[in-house]
């Protein structure tokens, strides 16, 4: 593989953290609607706002000129954009060159029978999905619109494709908190790692009450070891999850615990969403239209600025915190919008 073909300054932001993985959200639409993520009837944003896929292209191309060389492609469900593997195959001559080294998604898995292969073939080896449950009634009662057995076939062809899958799991007090140990052998007879995720005050949730969902993942990590060997593993992915070790099933399991835990000072991420604003902390609303930049100049010039510009105001750190006892530093948009 040839060396890395940048041929622009890295992006350092005011603390010295170089950013170096972009998460992309290439729509807001999904085929399911998780409870805790969204509403039942949502409104889209019209298709003429969002970014085609060559203007994806383009601006992916951007960032990993500049250093970037993890590229996580999420939404909304990203496998449901129509022509997303034109976009796959087309970010593969990234990693040909050896710019990038990872080129990832995070997907709930429904469409993955018809693209875990072709997905491969692009270069894709690890993948998130997102299973809060392995019970089939549970699974409706979430997802509202998902169908189990459709992306459990999703799973095993991602597997037999030969991408390692990791599950993530929302932690939902009330609903899975009885599956704990059930996820940790499943995912450890699978070889697949496991991360729980706590729940995020994102968006508005209408009738369901975000601190009844709120499952604690010190109270998980206690119920983990009621049952299995665990031993902390310092992986460190340069992102806010912690990792165990489980001696039975030889798996790992992951926390992700953005409320509890300070993880901002190692933060090497931004997000940019499906219209092309770029959001520099999860926490915070401040944000760049990098659109404009994009669609007003044929050359990368004023895009390459604007991405300068907004990364010059990345911010220190989140202001979510649960331990009010109300939700302060709630955010008003929602997951699909700008991508988990
Ligand atoms: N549709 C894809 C999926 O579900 O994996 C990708 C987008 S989804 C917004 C990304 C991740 O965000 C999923 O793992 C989902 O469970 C998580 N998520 C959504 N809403 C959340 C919330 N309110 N709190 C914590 N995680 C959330
Ligand atoms: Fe769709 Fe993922 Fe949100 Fe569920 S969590 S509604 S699958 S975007």
């Amino acid at each position: 593989m040839k060396g890395p073909q940048m041929t622009a300054p890295q992006l350092i932001d005011p603390f010295q953290r170089a950013v170096s993985y972009l998460r992309v959200s290439v729509t807001d639409r999904c085929d399911f609607r998780c409870y805790y993520c969204m509403s039942e009837d949502m409104t889209f944003l019209p298709k003429k706002e969002l970014l085609t896929l060559e203007e994806l292209d383009r601006m992916c191309s951007a960032f990993v000129d500049m250093g970037v060389s993890k590229l996580r492609i999420t939404g909304g469900e990203p496998l449901v954009r129509k022509g997303i593997m034109t976009f796959f195959d087309s970010m593969s001559r990234h990693l040909a060159s050896g710019a990038l080294k990872e080129l990832t998604l995070t997907t709930n898995g429904s469409q993955l029978g018809r693209f875990a292969q072709p997905l491969y073939d692009a270069g894709v080896r690890r993948i998130n999905v997102s299973l809060d449950t392995l019970n089939e009634a549970k699974f409706k009662q979430i997802t509202r619109w998902g169908k189990f057995k459709q992306v459990m076939d999703g799973v095993d062809a991602a597997d037999k494709a030969g991408i390692k899958i990791k599950i993530n799991a929302v932690a939902l007090k009330g609903t899975n908190d009885d599956e704990l140990h059930d996820m940790v052998e499943w995912c450890g007879t699978r070889g697949f790692d496991l991360t729980w995720i706590e729940v995020m005050p994102m968006g508005d949730m209408g009738d369901a009450d975000r601190l009844d969902q709120y499952w604690p993942l010190s109270d998980v990590r206690k119920q983990l070891e009621s049952r299995w060997s665990v031993a902390d593993i310092g992986l460190n992915t340069g992102g806010p999850a912690k990792y165990v070790s489980i001696k039975e099933t030889g798996g790992r399991v992951g926390f992700i615990t953005p409320l509890t835990h300070n993880f901002c000072e190692s933060c090497n991420r931004v997000r940019l969403t499906c219209t092309g604003q770029l959001f520099l902390c999860l926490g915070q609303e401040d944000e760049a239209d990098l659109r404009a930049a994009l669609r007003d100049h044929e050359g990368n010039e004023a895009l390459n600025d604007a991405i300068r510009a907004a990364i010059a105001r990345k911010p220190k750190g989140h202001d979510f915190d649960y331990s009010r006892q109300k939700i302060a530093g709630e955010m008003t948009r929602h997951m699909n919008h700008t991508g988990g």
